[in-house]
């Protein structure tokens, strides 16, 4: 079969021919429909952070039907539309046994540490593979494996409650979700800030309040949009010392800032204002949970979720359309999601 693989990081990922992969009794072949381009996947092919064994197949938002299942196999069967869970984990461990099994001691993510998506075949354990409802294409399925569920996971550890306020920083792709996810959870104000107005714009359509951040401060403007009050939930979904600080700034009393965006500087806080004196959290999330995705699924087959406007284009299975795409995010930034649609 035909895979885009990284052969060395700091090169063009490459086409080759490699075989279709075998399934034990427990697993299944599924014959990809689309797999997103993420920025994870720049990262990786920049040698930012690590890849092995190489030479790797890349692509850990997969969506598409089932080819083949093992005997074994309960949870789907031969046809199904499935997206498959990226973090494949040996469900016995201490951290699996108790469903937290993004730190599972054994796990690999695939795409990462395992062969992943771009190609016309990926073989994954069959628990990693979730019924995809047929109201959603394969392309909104695939990416709502990554952000989505990031976004999804990141709100249950801010705890929110119906009819609380949430400050989102960052309205891109993780953020789109969010902004979606919050509304259904029952959220009464979601405050989008961004410094991107056509992101700002999309966020608003979602019923978000918007908050140019190049054009104001926004922890004075969300403590104005909220009477003087604050956020409950703060999600920081962009990595950077300075919107950390602006999302725990935000908080109300008893309010949660959740951390997602992924940086290695540090952020000041001054505990007595902020932390102490309103009770306030400051909480990690880390990737979701296979527990998380019937749920997700299930908002998208709603409408509830929906993240038409977050996908920008689609490219053939091939090494030089998908690494132009990838150039473009790396160059570009932006969220918007180019998915790697294979032909039949
Ligand atoms: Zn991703
Ligand atoms: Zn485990």
């Amino acid at each position: 079969m035909k895979a885009v693989r990284l052969i060395e990081p700091g090169r063009p990922v490459e086409m080759q021919d490699v075989p279709t992969p075998a399934i034990g009794p427990r697993d299944v072949l599924v014959r990809v429909k689309a797999a997103g381009i993420c920025h994870s996947d720049v990262h990786y092919r920049a040698g930012v952070s690590p890849v092995r064994p190489l030479p790797l197949t890349l692509g850990h938002e997969v969506a598409g039907v089932v080819e083949r299942a093992g005997a074994e196999v309960l949870n789907v069967k031969v046809g199904d539309r499935v997206c498959i869970h990226y973090m494949v984990t040996c469900g016995d461990c201490a951290y699996c046994s108790l469903g937290s099994e993004q730190f599972c001691t054994s796990g690999s993510m695939i795409g990462k540490y395992r062969n992943g998506g771009y190609a016309e075949y990926i073989g994954v354990p069959a628990r990693n593979a979730f019924r995809l409802p047929d109201e959603v294409s394969f392309e909104q399925g695939a990416i709502m494996m990554c952000s989505s569920a990031t976004s999804f996971h990141a709100l249950r550890k801010g705890r929110l409650r119906p009819g609380e306020s949430v400050a989102v920083f960052g309205v891109g792709g993780l953020g789109m979700s969010a902004v979606q996810l919050a509304r259904a959870a029952g959220a009464l104000d979601v405050v989008a800030v961004d410094i991107d107005a056509g992101k700002l714009a999309l966020a608003e359509r979602w019923g978000a309040l918007p908050v140019n951040a190049a054009q104001t401060e926004p922890v004075a403007e969300i403590k104005r949009l909220t009477g003087g009050r604050g956020v409950d939930v703060a999600l920081e979904l962009i990595g950077l010392p300075l919107t950390m600080q602006q999302a725990f700034k935000s908080l109300a009393v008893f309010g949660r800032a959740v951390i997602v965006g992924l940086t290695d500087r540090t952020f000041e806080i001054a505990p007595y204002n902020d932390l102490l004196n309103k009770e306030t959290e400051i909480i990690g999330a880390s990737d979701h949970l296979a527990s998380e995705l019937p749920l997700l699924l299930d908002l998208a087959r709603r409408g509830v979720l929906h993240l038409s406007g977050v996908i920008t284009g689609t490219v053939p299975l091939e090494a030089g359309a998908i690494n132009a795409a990838m150039d473009r995010l790396e160059h570009f930034g932006g969220d918007g999601r180019v998915v790697i649609v294979p032909g039949d």
